[in-house]
C-alpha cells in the first residue's frame, strides 16, 4: 500500500538490454501492473548512464552521449506517460503524488543516475529540470565533474565535492530538486551535508555496520542524515545487505531496524535498485507486486503501523516537500 520507491533502473533496462521495452507489463521488476498490485504512490525511475557502454574515446565525449541517452530516456518515458495516460502520470512537485493517487493513477518521478552527464554545466542542470527530472544522483561509479564515487581506497574515499559540484548541490538547492548521495565518496556526503541547505537522499544505500561495503552508509553518516532531516532508502541488492548472492527479507528488516536505531524513524525509505541487477540465486522480493512481504515482516520485527507508513511512503514524500 502506497508504496513510495526510491530508486530502480527499469528505464535503463527497458532502453538498453530489451530495445523501447514497454512499462505496462515486461519481463523487469517493475511495470505498471506491478505497480497497481502493490497500490503504490509513486515509483521513482532512474535515468541512469553507464559511462563506459557510452560512444566516446573520452569520458567528457562518453558523458555527452551520456546526456543525448538521458534525454531519450526522458522522452521515452514522457511517451509512455502518454500511452498509459488513464494509469501512470508524471509527478512534476511533491503536491502532484496526492492529486495523481486521487486520479486513481500510480505516480512516477523522473531522476538521473550519474551526474556526470552534467560535464561541467549549470545551464544543463536547468534544461534537466525543465524536462521534469526532480533527483539527480550525483555520482555512479566514475569519478566526474562532481566528484568522486564510493572506494575501498581510502584516498578516493576522502575525495569531496569539486568546486563545480558545490555549485551542483546549491543550484539544486534553488530548483528544489532533492541531492541523491548514493554512489557518491564518504568525503563527498560530508561535503553535501554540509552544504546542502535541504534534506538529502541515500536514494538506495544500506548500513555500513551490519553490511561493510564503500555502497552503504556508516553509523555517523545515518546519524547526520537523520538529523538534517534526510532520508536512506533501503536497497535490495545482496552485496549490499551482507548475503552477496541472496536478497533476503532477514536482512533487508535489520537493516531498517538498524537505521531506525541509528539515525531514528524519519530516516529509512525503500530504494529497492530493482532492475539494476541480477544473478542473485535467491529474491525473495522479486518485484513491486511483492512488496507486501517486507511490509509485513517490518511489522512482525515490532514497526507499528505509524513506522511502516514513514517507511513505506511519508519519509520520502517528506523529504521532497522540504526540497
Ligand atoms: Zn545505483
Amino acid at each position: 500500500m502506497n508504496l513510495i520507491d526510491l530508486h530502480c533502473d527499469t528505464l535503463w533496462k527497458l532502453m538498453d538490454l530489451g530495445g523501447e521495452g514497454d512499462l505496462l507489463e515486461n519481463d523487469g521488476s517493475v511495470s505498471i501492473r506491478k505497480l497497481e498490485e502493490e497500490g503504490a504512490l509513486a515509483q521513482f525511475f532512474a535515468c541512469f548512464v553507464y559511462r563506459d557502454a557510452m560512444e566516446g574515446n573520452t569520458p567528457e565525449e562518453q558523458y555527452e552521449a551520456g546526456y543525448r541517452h538521458v534525454l531519450d530516456m526522458i522522452d521515452h518515458m514522457s511517451r509512455q506517460a502518454e500511452r498509459y495516460s488513464g494509469r501512470l502520470e508524471l509527478a512534476k512537485k511533491p503536491e502532484d503524488i496526492e492529486i495523481i493517487q486521487k486520479k486513481g493513477k500510480t505516480g512516477a518521478v523522473l531522476t538521473v543516475e550519474e551526474g556526470g552527464v552534467l560535464n561541467g554545466s549549470l545551464a544543463r542542470l536547468d534544461e534537466l529540470y525543465r524536462r521534469g527530472v526532480r533527483l539527480i544522483t550525483l555520482l555512479w561509479n566514475y569519478e566526474n565533474c562532481i566528484g568522486a564515487p564510493g572506494s575501498r581506497v581510502p584516498s578516493n574515499m576522502e575525495k569531496g565535492l569539486t568546486p563545480f559540484g558545490i555549485r551542483v548541490v546549491e543550484r539544486m538547492n534553488e530548483l528544489g530538486m532533492i541531492v541523491d548521495v548514493s554512489h557518491a565518496a564518504d568525503g563527498v556526503f560530508w561535503d553535501v551535508i554540509k552544504r546542502s541547505r535541504r534534506p538529502v537522499a541515500a536514494t538506495h544505500s544500506n548500513c555500513r555496520a551490519l553490511a561493510d561495503h564503500p555502497r552503504n552508509l556508516t553509523d555517523e553518516m545515518l546519524r547526520a542524515l537523520g538529523e538534517q532531516g534526510g532520508v536512506a532508502g533501503l536497497n535490495f541488492y545482496g552485496p549490499f545487505l551482507g548475503t552477496p548472492e541472496e536478497s533476503r527479507l532477514e536482512e533487508m528488516t535489520a537493516h531498517v531496524l538498524h537505521m531506525i536505531e541509528t539515525g531514528g524513524e524519519d530516516l529509512p525509505a525503500i530504494g529497492t535498485d530493482f532492475d539494476g541487477f541480477d544473478g542473485l540465486k535467491r529474491m525473495d522480493i522479486p518485484d513491486t507486486g511483492h512488496m507486501d512481504r517486507l511490509r509485513e515482516a517490518l511489522k512482525k520485527a515490532g514497526l507499528s503501523e505509524r513506522q511502516l507508513d514513514k517507511v513505506w511512503y511519508k519519509n520520502a514524500l517528506r523529504v521532497w516537500k522540504e526540497r
